[in-house]
């Protein structure tokens, strides 16, 4: 019987349970025999134990629980050719040809690595004995399928990853919370949210809670932002403070708006690729317009939770993809990403993907924030 495993990488994400259960579930389903590699690559690389057999019962549960069961790490030796010689024993050992990835570029570029240093990796473990031509034979090839599973949505050539639009569920719902507390004390809050180089959480909070200003990375504020967003904050916003100095002199009431929210994106950076921290916006809003302002640094409550149905549903399709796509592979097949594109669940070359990804980092690098802008989804555009 073939053997696919299964492995989440990189940071979690809300979604990547569904995922190993879909494709433990998939691989049963077409007559293989189902493997999950705990801790991400260092599982790969320590071996034994960690590579586990998982039956249809093992995953049991799995599509309604946030994080991700089997684990997920960081693993250094996976980026050093001797790690990757000893997770290729480990995996020739227990009989594993195809390998199955729900993480980050990261992880998908250290799948792909794998698969092209693979056969070299064989025979190098047969030239040192410690497998024998025999054993190594019936894998002379390895089989790599990616999913993408991260809360940032920073991937390119797919509209979604697997856990953003879950961390974007909670991200609503926290400022919800903060709106209900800002509008009773007419405060303005400053909300930082995750995302690294990626602005799509931050931009899609902004649309999806009303915020009055959103700072992404991919488009940095320029000019005399400050005053902008002052000027934006107070058309619409109530200035006249409670328990002030200035409470007699402010009467102006704009729209009549009782509270201020600006969503910065974790990476928001300036035109000169400066940090812009909260407690900038913090002094401006204080210093400018007045305002009561706090700080609320969303954190790893973005992360964690049952996933949202859309993740659900995401990862369910994607893994059952993931591993019509290992069953359907052939050595010159390039490694695919399972992606969706327009509400369809389709394959896309893995690393014409992580490429695409990294072009977005290195416009920004160049300043060219137009071009940063255009590679991302069709969201930022519009
Ligand atoms: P996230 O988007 O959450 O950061 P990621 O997959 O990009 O996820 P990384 O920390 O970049 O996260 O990668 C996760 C793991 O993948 C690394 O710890 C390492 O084991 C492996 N990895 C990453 N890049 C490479 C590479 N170039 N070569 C080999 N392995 C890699």
């Amino acid at each position: 019987k073939r053997r696919i495993a299964v492995m989440t990488s990189g940071g979690d994400a809300p979604g990547m349970n569904g995922a190993v259960r879909a494709v433990v579930r998939m691989s049963i389903a077409q007559g293989c025999e189902a493997y999950a590699v705990y801790e991400g690559y260092e599982g790969l690389v320590q071996g034994g134990d960690m590579i586990r057999e998982m039956k249809w019962d093992d995953v049991r549960g799995f599509l309604s629980r946030g994080g991700t069961v089997i684990g997920t790490a960081r693993c250094m030796s996976f980026k050093e050719r001797w790690g990757r010689l000893k997770a290729a024993k480990n995996m020739v050992i227990k009989g594993i040809d195809a390998l199955i990835v729900c993480g980050g570029d990261g992880s998908l570029t250290g799948a792909d690595l794998f698969r092209a240093e693979w056969p070299g990796l064989v025979d190098e473990l047969v030239e040192k004995k410690e497998l024998t031509a025999e054993q190594v034979e019936p894998f002379k090839h390895l089989n790599i399928v990616g999913m993408v599973g991260s809360i940032d949505n920073d991937m390119a050539m797919t509209d979604a990853t697997i856990g953003c639009y879950s961390s974007l569920d909670r991200i609503c719902e926290s400022v919800d919370w903060i709106d209900a507390t800002a509008e009773s004390h007419q405060r303005a809050f400053v909300v930082e949210v995750m995302g690294r180089h990626c602005g799509w959480l931050a931009l899609m909070a902004g649309i999806s809670c009303g915020a009055d200003f959103v700072i992404i990375p991919e488009n940095p504020p320029s000019g005399n932002w400050e005053e902008e967003m002052c000027k934006v904050i107070k058309k619409v916003r109530v200035l006249t403070l409670l328990m002030t100095p200035q409470a007699n002199t402010l009467k102006h009431r704009g729209l009549g708006k009782r509270k201020t929210v600006v969503i910065v994106a974790e990476g928001a950076i300036d035109t000169n690729l400066k940090k812009i921290p909260c407690t900038v916006i913090k002094d401006l809003l204080t210093n400018k317009l007045h305002l009561d302002t706090r700080i609320t640094t969303l954190g790893h409550t973005q992360r964690g939770g049952s996933p949202c149905a859309y993740d659900r549903m995401l990862s369910t399709l994607q893994g059952a993809e993931a591993v019509k796509a290992v069953l359907e592979a052939t050595p010159s097949t390039p490694s695919p990403v399972i992606s969706i594109v327009e509400n369809k669940i389709v394959r896309e070359p893995l690393l014409e993907a992580v490429k695409q990804t990294q072009e977005v980092a290195k416009a920004i690098e160049a300043k060219d924030f137009a071009r940063a802008m255009s590679l991302r989804n069709a969201e930022f555009t519009e």
